[in-house]
């Protein structure tokens, strides 16, 4: 099959629309709440309300969190460019203009894509226009989310929630958490289930929020649940533990957020990068994309370097969000992508304020924010180490017993 490296037509539109919000509506808002943390972005409620009637008018295919539905019927032999792709593409484009502003936007919580994952059609109804944020790591552990020690409990037509959450991304703003508990500790990963719990339900309490190094317009909550009653419907997926399939389901998500997580690094990437050439033409370096880069001078040469892993990174990103479309496993893609786009997403940023010397160091420009900002998508949603270590046991075929 032959490769299209061209943008789909059909989402540029979409895409011309979000880059605009991006330049209009985030970034003059962006500093203010980058040095106002904890404070919600008022400004987003308008942005968000834009953004529901465009998916309600069927304008908009799946621009944003909650977009990453697997269609299943579709016809297998059509080749799509679906909510996927035009997920990863906007949210790129909304980047561009602010990471941790597109974190708090009303609505596309991260728990929103894993309700659009994995809940059956009765609950995408109940759950409908819900913000949704998601709470699987604890104190004890982060990367390795088998340890969890939240318990659910069945009692009559309630789970019963025990535990703390830390790092819940929306967890103060969100009117709903989807947590990640297990049914019974001593039949490990194939325990683990998620749960839709809303705000306001007894036993769940906002402990604190974080202080932090960048995405500082993000909320980031420590939520505890004790005795927590969450009617058994809220349950996501299968009731059933099914020790064969394992993590299967649970893991499922991150297909299909992996590839979002990655986007918004290549967003702010991208951002560094638009502006670190402005920025060094006006200072004089001539940059040729045309030729060699060992025949340029050193800034022009280090500067199309990144641009290359921009590429790469961006390119692995459609590819992984275009196989959820096509419904084609995607796994590794979405872990490479993830692995690829974190990482450049610091190197460049980082690269660009060191390019720009102090004017990159200094407040007056937003480089320096978004060398902090680009960090943490380099961690969440399992960070550099733990997606390398996913593609070697995929490329390997190691299980993860085999591969730690
Ligand atoms: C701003 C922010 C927002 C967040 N939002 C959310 C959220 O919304 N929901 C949520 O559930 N969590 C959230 N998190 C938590 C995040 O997902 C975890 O921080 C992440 O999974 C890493 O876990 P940890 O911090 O405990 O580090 P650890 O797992 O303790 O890892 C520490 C270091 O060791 C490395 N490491 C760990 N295991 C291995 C291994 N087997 N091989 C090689 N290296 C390894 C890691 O890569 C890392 O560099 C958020 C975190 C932050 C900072």
């Amino acid at each position: 099959m032959a490769i299209n490296l061209e943008d789909p037509k059909k989402f540029r539109a979409l895409v011309g629309q979000a880059h605009q919000v991006a330049m209009n509506m985030l970034r003059p808002i962006s500093r203010k709440y980058d040095l106002a943390e904890h404070e919600y972005p008022k400004e987003l409620d308008m942005l968000a309300a834009m953004i529901d009637g465009l998916s309600e008018s069927g304008a908009s295919e799946g621009a944003g969190a909650a977009g990453v539905r697997r269609d299943e019927n579709g016809d297998d032999k059509t080749v799509k460019n679906g909510a996927n792709l035009a997920s990863v593409m906007s949210i790129a484009e909304m980047c561009w203009g602010d990471v941790g502003l597109l974190l708090s936007m009303p609505r596309q919580g991260l728990g929103n894509s894993a309700i659009a994952s994995v809940a059956d059609d009765e609950q995408l109804k109940r759950f409908d226009g819900v913000w949704a944020g998601m709470a699987i790591t604890e104190p004890e552990f982060g990367s390795d989310s088998a340890q969890i020690k939240t318990t659910a409990v069945k009692d009559g037509d309630h789970y019963v929630l025990n535990g703390e959450k830390i790092f819940v991304t929306s967890g103060d703003r969100a009117d709903h958490i989807v947590v990640w508990a297990t049914l019974d500790k001593e039949l490990g990963r194939a325990a683990i289930k998620s749960f839709v719990v809303a705000k306001g339900t007894p036993g769940m309490t906002v402990e604190r929020l974080e202080h932090k190094l960048g995405i500082r317009a993000s909320d980031t909550a420590t939520i505890r649940f004790e005795n927590c009653r969450v009617p058994a419907e809220n349950l996501l997926g299968s009731p059933e533990i099914d020790t064969k399939q394992g993590f299967a389901g649970a893991m499922a998500t991150f297909d299909n957020t992996r590839p979002l997580v990655a986007s918004m690094a290549v967003g702010c990437a991208r951002a560094s990068l638009d502006l670190t050439r402005d920025l060094l033409q006006q200072a004089g370096v001539e940059i040729d994309y045309d030729r060699p880069a060992h025949t340029q001078s050193a800034a022009a040469a280090r500067f199309l370097q990144m641009e290359a892993d921009w590429e790469a990174a961006y390119l692995l990103t459609l590819q992984a969000a275009w196989m959820a479309d096509n419904r084609k496993p995607n796994s590794l893609e979405a872990s490479m992508a993830k692995a690829k786009a974190g990482r450049v997403g610091s190197d460049i940023t980082l690269g660009c304020v060191e390019l720009c010397g102090h004017v990159g160091y200094s407040e007056t420009e937003l480089l320096e924010k978004w060398a902090r900002d680009s960090k943490i998508l380099d961690i969440f949603e399992g960070t550099q180490q733990i997606q390398q270590l996913i593609v070697a046991r995929r490329v390997l075929g190691l299980s993860s017993a085999e591969l730690k």
